[in-house]
């Protein structure tokens, strides 16, 4: 019976790679498609939201600016309806609203009404301002924004009984930025930064330090604040696009976790299918080893029993050698049969032991007794060393010289050309050790820990002649671990073996 090793393993590795590497790839793919769409229509989502708040934003500095100029102008013009008009009372109303920076009312023929006197430079952005008011204007009254020089003066055409005045209003930059731009543009919230900046592009206000960080979009303003533009900011590090590698840096973290769970999974499936394929081609192996060494023997038996009924052989010396034949082969048959069904005891947790003092020298001479015409036949030389003074010591003497007996066993089967068998008791650190070397094929250093191992064989059955359960030493392990012991062994190929059965003097209960 073959079982194909690699089938299961070759369907096992492409199911994996079907059914989890295959998907998990796609995956990565559609998720790292995915977050660049999601990266670029973010940013475009982000960037067109903060236009719309920078040109809200323009928009209520705007109005607020407008509500206050209107307010002053207002109280202006009720000042000026007023029959008791007196000058002094314009600089009343100038002083009141602080965003006013200077205060001018001019008639059409340039006659400056208020202030009462002009310094140096106002007499000339006077007359600069009256280059600008057309004659339409005058007609028509209304207000309008004027940039002369560096400042924004509001002018306004207002009608009294003493015909058409003109007011003009200078901005008090500092008031301006504390009243209006920082009220109305510290209550907009967010992570960005809003600043507004003037014709130079140099911060008039920002709302948090500038370094560092990332203009998305800017609203100018109108008329009022010309040249002037509302900005805003991504602090450093906070940008849409960085936010959003920072999720697919987390994504792919736990991604890359999620393989490694995936593919250990994969690996642990992999290592358990491939042990257990292993198990069922040493299991298959071992009931062809046994059916095999069932048969032999047993066939021997029945054809040296058969010729002996038939009567035809009447040398003694061959008769003799058919009975030990017989002996031997039904030996050989109920230490297989002691092996196999003690080794189903162990493995069902049945196998029972009789500890006993024991005499050792006794054990090793039954033992080896029993495989007197085989040595003998082999012509193995056996060297057996035990101390003349050698104690008894506590075992089961039915699993030890079982132990002994199956390392003989593999000691005859595995020698090659040099036939020898040593067998050594000795006390050591506390234990008796018996000891069963040979000079025979030796066993790899890779083996040495498999071997005993059940159904493990070095190589495949064939090659090794065939004979053999792959038990034999899962029962001395087994065994020497019952009484608290341990078995070593050493070996090189092509130079032998040393099997050694540690066995401690005194059970410790
Ligand atoms: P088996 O019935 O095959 O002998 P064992 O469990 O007794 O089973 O031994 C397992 C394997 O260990 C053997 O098949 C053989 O490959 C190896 N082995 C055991 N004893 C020896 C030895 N003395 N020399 C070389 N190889 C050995």
């Amino acid at each position: 019976m073959t079982i194909r090793l690699a089938s299961p393993l070759v369907r096992f590795s492409t199911f994996g790679l079907l059914a989890v590497v295959l998907p998990a790839a796609i995956l990565a793919v559609l998720g790292y498609v995915s977050l660049r769409q999601w990266e670029t229509s973010a940013e475009l989502l982000f960037r067109e939201q903060a236009r719309d708040l920078a040109s809200m934003t323009t928009e209520k500095v705007e109005m607020l600016l407008a509500r206050a100029e209107d307010e002053i102008l207002s109280r202006i013009e009720a000042l000026l309806r007023r029959p008791d008009f007196a000058s002094a009372t314009l600089a009343e109303v100038a002083a009141a609203a602080p965003l006013i920076g200077r205060l001018y009312l001019v008639d059409r023929g340039g006659r400056v009404f208020f202030p009462a006197a002009l310094a140096g430079e106002e007499a000339g952005v006077i007359s600069k301002l009256l280059v600008e008011i057309s004659q339409a204007f005058w007609e028509r009254g209304g207000r309008r924004h004027v940039v002369v020089g560096d400042q924004v003066i509001l002018a306004a055409v207002l009608k009294t009984g003493r015909g058409p005045l003109l007011v003009a209003l200078s901005r008090n930059p500092e008031v301006f930025r504390r009243e209006i731009l920082e009220k109305t543009l510290r209550a907009v919230e967010g992570p960005t930064i809003i600043a507004v900046l003037d014709d130079q592009d140099r911060a008039v206000y920002a709302r948090a330090p500038l370094e560092g960080a990332e203009r998305i979009a800017t609203a100018p303003f109108g008329a009022a604040l010309p040249s002037w533009r509302v900005a805003l900011y991504h602090p450093h590090g906070m940008s849409p696009r960085a936010a959003i590698r920072r999720q697919a840096t987390v994504f792919t973290i736990a991604f890359g976790l999620l393989l490694v769970v995936i593919v250990a999974g994969l690996v642990a499936t992999y290592r358990l299918v491939r042990r257990e394929t292993e198990m069922a081609r040493l299991k298959a192996d071992f009931v062809a080893n046994v059916s095999h060494d069932l048969k032999t023997p047993l066939s021997l038996i029945r054809m040296f029993g058969e010729t002996l009924e038939m009567g035809r052989v009447t040398d003694e010396a061959a008769l003799h050698e058919y009975y030990r034949v017989i002996t031997r082969e039904s030996e050989r048959l109920s230490r297989l049969i002691d092996n196999v069904l003690d080794f189903s005891k162990i493995e069902g947790g049945a196998r029972t032991y009789d500890i006993a003092p024991t005499a050792v020298e006794p054990l090793i001479r039954e033992t080896l007794e029993a495989f007197g015409y085989v040595l003998a036949k082999g012509g193995f030389k056996v060297e057996v060393t035990v101390p003349p003074d050698l104690r008894k010591v506590p075992m089961d003497a039915g699993a030890v010289g079982q132990v002994l007996a199956n390392l003989v066993d593999n000691a005859i089967k595995f020698s090659a050309e040099r036939k020898w068998l040593g067998v050594e008791a000795e006390i050591q650190t506390g234990h008796l050790t018996l000891t069963v070397a040979d000079k025979g094929i030796g066993i790899p250093l890779a083996e040495l820990e498999k071997i005993f191992q059940k159904f493990y064989r070095v190589g495949r059955s064939e090659t090794q002649g065939g004979r053999g359960s792959g038990v034999g030493l899962a029962l001395v392990r087994h065994v020497a671990q019952a009484h608290g012991g341990r078995v070593t062994v050493e070996s090189r190929p092509g130079e032998g073996s040393r099997f050694t059965l540690w066995l401690p003097l005194c059970r410790e209960s």
